[in-house]
């Protein structure tokens, strides 16, 4: 039931004293780096501020933009020669970040994901089809080590190219796979379109959904369309790659490794921690990381702690299935939105199909947002009123949400644009 037993179900005040010691140990470590260094002379601040885990808020945050401005090497804590990996975010959000990983760094990374893959009922004799991209995504190289790891058969399939991706299922009875949620429904339209059921016509039983946000809802039609058990993965590159918090078969939250991690949630607008329990974006310090050790990094997802222990029996805190980024956030004639929202309540209509555009436009002073939804292909031939009472009934749907009345346009299945990596969910033509 669990890789590292002792670690997994460590007591809290053990826990939280062994997180003591490798906090102050990574202290050591970052001020060796260019930036902490610097960050640390002028704040007159260093290990020796570190008496306790709460003193941790004596730190200031590390953003995207510190790494950015620091780019390449400046938040490298270790002699250039004792690194053996870079990787990069996929650049969500502007310019790609760009992190390193001493061997140690790779094997702590990989036996903390491998400690994933068990939890959610993975084991030797899988077979594990890994359909992100490899390369400096952390999504394909970080779940292959893993699943070897464990000893499972790997297949590194890689991203894209769905069709031989269905054969590779059906050639080799792969049973467990890590795909984008965005992609296993694109996915589901191309075993359609092959007349193909993935019910019945595969043997995957295990599924691990990580790289963008996704809601309870699109888990739940991903899930019901394959017949598979799908958990959510999350994780950044800043902090390695996936393995950062996943869920266990309780599904209630996903554990967030805290003998990896120093965890806080913080108000994204005061900057200060949030009472347990309250949303917030989550803030992490690397407690194990040695090429390039992160302090408060700001990873601008949105969560919140789940109060009390799970009944799996890990001690490890749970944080909440992500909401989005602070940063995907839309704002339309005053009111915040999140494409997850949207999601959540599209995904409950009957009709609708497998992906979504949000597109916002202005003309003049006026601000709108047009959603695009992909719906069923019999909508679109026979009695067109019905496709004329679907989308007012989204709109209507939208606009309970929302409190504002998007623009409904329905299209059919796969017309709107999908690549091999994370879903854009928006496009925002608004300029100023
Ligand atoms: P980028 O920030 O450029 O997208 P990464 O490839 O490192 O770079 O992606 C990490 C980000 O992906 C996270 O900060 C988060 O926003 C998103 N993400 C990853 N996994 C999940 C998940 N399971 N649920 C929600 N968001 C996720
Ligand atoms: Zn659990």
């Amino acid at each position: 039931m669990y890789w590292e037993k002792d670690i997994e179900t460590m007591d809290r005040s053990k826990l939280e004293s062994l997180q003591l010691t490798t906090l102050q140990d990574t202290f050591i470590k970052a001020e060796k780096s260019y930036y902490y260094g610097k960050t640390f002379k002028e704040k007159g601040i260093g290990v020796s501020s570190v008496k306790s885990l709460s003193d941790i808020t004596k730190f200031p945050f590390t953003t995207k933009d510190d790494l950015r401005e620091n780019w390449p090497y400046g938040f490298i804590a270790v002699p250039k020669e004792d690194l053996v990996r870079m990787h990069s975010s996929s650049g969500t959000t502007g310019r790609a970040t760009v992190v390193f990983h001493t061997a140690k760094d790779i094997a702590v990374w990989t036996n903390m994901l491998t400690r994933c893959l068990y939890m959610a009922g993975m084991r030797k004799g899988d077979v594990f089809q890994n359909m992100m991209t490899y390369g400096l995504f952390t999504g394909g190289l970080g779940f292959h080590y893993a699943a070897e790891k464990l000893g499972a058969l790997v297949i590194p399939a890689g991203a894209g190219n769905s069709k031989r991706q269905i054969q590779l299922m059906r050639d080799f009875a792969t049973t467990a796979v890590h795909v984008i949620p965005s992609y296993a429904l694109h996915l589901s339209t191309v075993f359609e379109e092959l007349k193909l059921d993935p019910r019945k016509d595969t043997s995957v039983k295990i599924a691990f959904l990580g790289a963008e946000p996704h809601t309870e809802k699109m888990r739940k039609k991903i899930e019901e369309i394959y017949g598979y058990k799908a958990f959510n993965s999350y994780g950044l590159s800043e902090m390695n790659g996936p393995g950062v918090a996943f869920e266990c078969p309780y599904q209630e939250g996903l554990h967030i490794w805290e003998d990896n991690f120093l965890v806080e949630i913080v108000d994204p607008k005061t900057l200060l921690p949030v009472a347990e329990g309250v949303e917030g974006e989550l803030v992490l310090t690397s407690l194990q990381k040695e090429g390039m050790p992160l302090i408060r990094y700001r990873t601008k997802d949105l969560t919140r702690m789940i109060p009390g222990q799970c009944a799996c029996g890990r001690t490890h805190r749970r944080i909440e299935r992500f909401k989005g980024r602070t940063d995907d956030m839309l704002i339309l004639k005053g009111v915040n939105i999140f494409p997850m929202q949207i999601e959540k309540k599209l995904m409950d209509i009957a009709g609708v199909g497998t992906n979504f555009l949000i597109i916002l436009n202005r003309q003049g002073y006026n601000d709108d947002m047009m959603v695009k939804v992909e719906v069923h292909k019999q909508y679109f031939s026979g009695d067109l009123r019905q496709l004329e009472a679907l989308r007012k009934k989204i709109v209507e749907e939208l606009k309970g949400e929302l409190l504002i009345t998007p623009k409904v346009e329905l299209v059919e299945p796969d017309s709107i644009p999908k690549g091999e990596g994370k879903a854009v969910r928006v496009i925002d033509n608004r300029k100023d």
